[in-house]
């Protein structure tokens, strides 16, 4: 759909002037594509600095879905995978900030299968080579994604939010949000108000939920769901253990990555992540390390195996945050309810998929506001448009 051509956008704000409430790769994303289109754009985080959120993870993947009957999930993974890459190329460090690696799927279940007939290339069966790179005996199923690989999530953030336009204000938690007149106000815990702006776009994640929820007709189900990453350093390794390191990161029954830089600023080595649901609390925590010690052993089990004195207290580290989800596992993206509560916008629920996924929302959000065309297929829009979730 042209949204310039829906007579629903008549009574949208003109003003090319925005709030965003979250700087996480999904308010980041957002305040760039807006900003590239020469909007105003001021975006609010209660947090001092970048990371407090989910995309404070140190490294993460960008890999796409596969499904037999390439569904829904798949086709916008694929879509947002090329878009966050081609982001990343242009703003990002190639081999310090992110890397195009390919990454090998060690399908551990079988569930990943190819469409019979399908129209991607970069996703194929892995060759006997890849396998055996990856130190996987010979034979095992995997796929091989050659549009993929490693981002460190706080870089891309950071990138986005140094774009010309748009303006980020630390420490500003916003408690409610409230319209006056033909504007968005945001307000503190004290009612002062911390921003004013026709538009304002909500990307702050599970807290999205309790700054929504005063809005009549809209109820968006948000969940949080907690997940622990265990990471270690290489200069810690032994040489039997970094001759054993696949050259490609390998996703699967969780995912590992080396070579990236850890949050201290040395090469380290990951595997993550837990997954718990409905729990709020992100301290790292020791039974979180001993998941991840058996996830690697299901992944890669050689590594595994000559990888478990790395998992001890005094060695590994962690690092833990919050996905916020949605029950289709797609995000609410675009206007909420464009007639009743017009300019007023949410890009959230990237679940475990905002590497791959928040730089399209964020264009997609922003071609929505801008009236352009948008960037997906209609069919695909409708999957992620916020408004699904509100009321007739
Ligand atoms: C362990 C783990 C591993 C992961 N691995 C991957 C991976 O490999 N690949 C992948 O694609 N994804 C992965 N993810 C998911 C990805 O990290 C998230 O989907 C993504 O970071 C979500 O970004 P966001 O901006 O929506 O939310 P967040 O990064 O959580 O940002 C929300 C921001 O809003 C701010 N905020 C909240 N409330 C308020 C308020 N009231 N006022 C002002 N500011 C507020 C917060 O301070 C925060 O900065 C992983 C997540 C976890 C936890």
């Amino acid at each position: 759909m042209h949204p310039a051509s829906d007579s629903s956008q008549s009574s949208l704000p003109d003003t090319r002037q925005a709030l965003v409430i979250g700087a996480g790769l999904s308010g980041s994303a957002v305040a760039h594509s807006l900003a590239v289109r020469g909007w105003s754009v001021t975006v609010l985080d209660q947090a001092p600095a970048i990371g407090a959120g989910a995309s404070g993870l140190p490294a993460g993947l960008a890999a796409p879905h596969v499904s037999p009957d390439d569904n829904v999930l798949s086709r916008i993974t694929r879509l947002g995978v090329q878009a966050t890459l081609q982001r990343a190329q242009m703003l990002l460090q190639s081999g310090t900030d992110w890397a195009l690696t390919g990454v090998l799927e060690h399908n551990l279940l079988g569930k990943r299968r190819l469409p019979a007939d399908t129209p991607d290339q970069h996703s194929t069966p892995a060759s006997a080579a890849q396998i055996a790179a990856a130190g996987l005996p010979p034979g095992t199923p995997a796929l091989w994604h050659a549009q993929a690989g490693w981002i460190r999530p706080r870089q891309l953030v950071a990138a986005q939010l140094r774009t010309p336009g748009v303006q980020v204000r630390w420490g500003q938690q916003v408690q409610a949000i409230e319209r006056h007149g033909e504007e968005w106000a945001v307000t503190d815990a004290q009612g002062q108000t911390l921003g004013q702006a026709p538009w304002l776009v909500v990307a702050s994640a599970f807290d999205s939920l309790a700054l929504l929820q005063p809005q009549p007709g809209f109820a968006v189900p948000l969940n949080p769901l907690r997940g622990q990453v265990s990471f270690g350093h290489m200069a810690d390794l032994t040489d039997a253990q970094r001759q054993q390191l696949p050259p490609f990161p390998i996703n699967g029954h969780g995912s590992f990555i080396s070579g990236v830089s850890t949050p201290e600023g040395t090469p380290g080595w990951f595997i993550g992540s837990t997954f718990e649901r409905d729990c709020t609390q992100s301290a790292v925590r020791a039974e979180d390390h001993l998941a991840n010690r058996l996830r690697l052993a299901t992944l890669l089990p050689a590594l595994g195996d000559i990888m478990v004195d790395q998992f001890e207290p005094q060695r590994v580290c962690g690092w833990a945050g919050l996905r916020c989800t949605l029950p289709n596992r797609l995000p609410a993206v675009g206007p909420i309810d464009r007639l009743r509560l017009p300019g007023l916008c949410l890009s959230t629920g990237m679940g475990a998929r905002g590497i791959s996924l928040a730089v399209l929302c964020g264009e997609l959000t922003a071609a929505w506001m801008n009236q352009e065309a948008l960037p997906v297929p209609e069919d695909l829009a409708k999957h992620l448009a916020a408004e699904r979730f509100a009321s007739a």
